[in-house]
């Protein structure tokens, strides 16, 4: 019977199937997340490490799951790019981030800088540009407010529509960053001619730095060469004062991490944001 059956499965494919099953229950949930609005968005602050003034946030995806609680987006978000469910993620967070923002206008919070995650292959269409100014347009948010962040594997392979897609974009005013860096092996050589602004260092590069070792050898170099092509820097993940201390030491142009705030709600994020009450 049904015992039998399973009996004959190495170990291996029973955890394969288990693996599928967990993704095809996960791929459900997420596609009623959607339609109930279980998902919100916190966000951190970028600061400009000259004067360590708050100029921007990065918005992240939150899941609250019924029951099982708050999910992780390094959870979900691999088992939804594996499907076309991140296509409606990512028009969520397209849509809420911008409509944020013009909130955060109407209230007279100025934030000058949203960037927005967008996983890779949502680049590689160029829908995504006229789905962009249709929501600058709809919600009178103006595009140099955006920045739009694109992995580092993305550019593993070069392809022509996407380069062509990232020019528009920053044509239109909208700055493009590239998240996780080192973590991708891109080339150096082709570096040089990303379409691209800014450059985020992974956090996993700026862990150590404060010990003038090897990782802060890495890092300078990293700096160092992202600066010298012009890249806006922002260093990812800083969590004490010393490594705080070092990138300003560095002139690394701006920093993140929960040293400095974590994400946080809308309501929130604002304190860190001049206001200009006109009522
Ligand atoms: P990410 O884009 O690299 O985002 C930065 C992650 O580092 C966030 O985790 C943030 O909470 C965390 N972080 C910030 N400062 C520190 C720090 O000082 N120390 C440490 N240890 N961590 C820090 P989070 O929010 O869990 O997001 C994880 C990843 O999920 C993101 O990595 C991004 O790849 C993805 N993600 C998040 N939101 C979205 C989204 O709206 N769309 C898409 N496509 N992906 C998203
Ligand atoms: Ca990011
Ligand atoms: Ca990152
Ligand atoms: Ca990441």
């Amino acid at each position: 019977a049904k015992s039998d059956g399973k009996s004959t499965f190495s170990f291996y494919t029973l955890e394969l199937t288990q693996r599928a099953e967990e993704q095809m229950q996960i791929e459900s949930d997420i596609m009623l997340a959607l339609r109930e609005r279980q998902f919100y968005l916190d966000y951190q602050v970028q600061w400009r490490v000259s004067d360590l003034s708050a100029i921007g946030v990065e918005a992240l995806i939150r899941w609250k799951h019924p029951t099982k609680g708050l999910i992780s987006p390094d959870k979900f978000i691999p088992i939804a790019e594996s499907s076309w469910l991140i296509e409606g993620i990512n028009d969520w967070v397209l849509t809420e981030s911008i409509r944020q923002l013009a909130q955060w206008q109407k209230q007279g919070v100025d934030c000058p800088s949203m960037s927005i995650n967008l996983s890779a292959m949502r680049f590689r269409n160029s829908a995504l540009i006229e789905q962009i100014s249709n929501l600058l347009k709809r919600y009178e948010v103006s595009a140099e407010r955006l920045c739009l962040e694109i992995t580092e594997h993305t550019f593993l392979d070069s392809d022509p529509s996407l380069n062509e897609n990232l020019q528009q974009l920053r044509s239109m005013g909208i700055r493009i960053s590239i998240d996780d860096f080192g973590t991708g092996y891109s080339s150096l050589s082709r570096l040089r001619n990303l379409p691209v602004d800014e450059i985020k260092i992974d956090r996993s590069f700026v862990n150590g730095i404060e010990n003038e070792g090897d990782a802060l050898s890495v890092f300078e170099s990293m700096l160092k060469l992202c600066t010298s092509l012009s890249f806006t820097v922002v260093a990812e993940g800083v969590e004490t004062q010393e490594q705080l201390n070092v990138l300003k030491h560095l002139n690394c142009d701006m920093v993140q991490g929960f040293y400095l705030a974590r994400p946080k709600s809308p309501e929130l994020v604002i304190a860190h944001f001049e206001t200009n009450n006109t009522k």
